[in-house]
């Protein structure tokens, strides 16, 4: 396994970490058996956002004394009043939910505050008690850190600058990457994608990437597989289906990512997900496939590192991850992202131009590059 830290958070998490929604409703035994699964590959991250007391409390027997190796994403808000998945900003509905899912795991290590979408979702957490019941249960230590989770990428920047969240739990996938943002992609989890609708990385959800690195924020990830849409050659909107292993990388690819959370069933399907760290470089990369599809965004780097290798090992995509943060606002560059890049300690570019001929959407490698060691050297 591998760990990242979680933006200001501070905090290793596994890269890939644990979504236990689909553990919902499954046997007891079940459920340990995948948890038991997880921790043998050294997951650290859980997130238990599902509000039904049984399995918040089967989760929490299965971890047992081993609680306190891992972390868990809690969150307020998330209930199940009318016995489906439900979203409440009435305090004493959440307070109960909450406090009950305290109650089973001693503490929450990141106190999400759920699903803020729309602005409505928006003012019925920042413009109620809801937030000021958030900031107490941080300073009583019964959460540890702040966060949020959210599906749209407008309403997400807006809560990053609240100056809150620490961290944020998003819905990262290449087809939701490209779809524009003013579409919902819920409405598509469901009905599936059509090809057609892509024009390339949505820049309100490129933009929010960047912003997340510029301000710490670190980032878990829902939704990887597009609700398995994106694994289906029934479903897929592109010309074949992803891989796990490549809805994987892309995830992990996106500036400020720190963990992705498959919803893994059983110990059978985290053992075939954990097999992201022996397949090779080709069986990881998305390149090809998002190539394929009609980008009105050429130019713009999307980190799938197809360029490589380089003669004098610049880690291209590393660099413009950094590179395209840094371009949010050149005047003040945050002293993190400076750190990142004297940490690459890339050689400086013989521009031989392999790296070009290779990439499928047409990056101006070498000028960013160049442009890179100007801003960031
Ligand atoms: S042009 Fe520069 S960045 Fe690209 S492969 Fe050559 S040396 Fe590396
Ligand atoms: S320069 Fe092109 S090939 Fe390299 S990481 Fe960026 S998009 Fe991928």
């Amino acid at each position: 396994m591998l760990y990242r830290e979680l933006g200001q958070t501070g905090k290793k998490v596994s890269i890939i970490g644990h979504g236990c929604e689909h553990l919902d409703g499954k046997p007891y035994e079940q459920i340990k058996e995948t948890i038991d699964a997880a921790l043998e590959y050294g997951v650290n991250i859980f997130d238990v956002f599902m509000p039904g007391e049984e399995i918040r409390s089967h989760i929490a027997k299965a971890l047992g004394d081993r609680r306190k190796d891992v972390m868990i994403q809690g969150h307020i808000g998330a209930t199940d009043v009318n016995r489906q998945y439900d979203i409440s900003r009435d305090m004493p509905t959440v307070k109960r939910y909450f406090e009950s899912l305290l109650r089973m795991f001693g503490y929450i290590d990141f106190g999400m505050m759920f699903f803020i979408d729309s602005e409505e979702d928006y003012r019925g957490v920042f413009e109620t008690d809801f937030v000021t019941y958030v900031e107490h249960l941080k300073k009583q230590g019964d959460i540890r850190h702040i966060g949020f989770s959210s599906h749209n990428p407008v309403t997400a920047r807006k809560v990053i600058e609240t100056g809150l969240p620490e961290m944020m739990l998003f819905s990262i996938n290449p087809a939701f990457d490209m779809l524009p943002s003013e579409h919902y992609v819920f409405d598509y989890s469901e009905k599936g994608f059509g090809s057609d609708m892509f024009r390339g990385i949505d820049p309100e959800r490129a933009e929010l990437y960047k912003v997340c690195t510029q301000r710490q924020i670190g980032i878990t990830v829902m939704k990887a597989f597009g609700a398995t849409k994106l694994l289906s050659p029934d479903h897929t909107p592109y010309a074949k289906p992803l891989t796990v292993h490549q809805c994987i990388h892309y995830a992990l690819s996106r500036p400020a990512v720190a963990s992705v959370l498959p919803g893994c069933q059983t110990a059978a399907e985290m053992r075939d997900v954990m097999q992201y760290f022996s397949v090779g470089d080709a069986e990881k990369d998305y390149a090809e496939i998002l190539g394929g599809v009609r980008n009105e965004f050429k130019g713009n780097c999307v980190y799938c590192s197809h360029c490589q290798p380089c003669p004098v090992e610049i880690d291209i995509a590393a660099v413009h991850r950094l590179l395209d943060t840094a371009r949010l606002d050149p005047a003040n560059i945050p002293a993190s992202i400076r750190g990142q890049y004297a940490a690459l300690g890339s050689a400086a570019c013989i521009e031989c131009g392999h790296c070009e001929t290779r990439c499928p959407f047409g990056v101006p490698v070498a000028a960013n590059v160049k442009a890179a060691a100007e801003l960031l050297g």
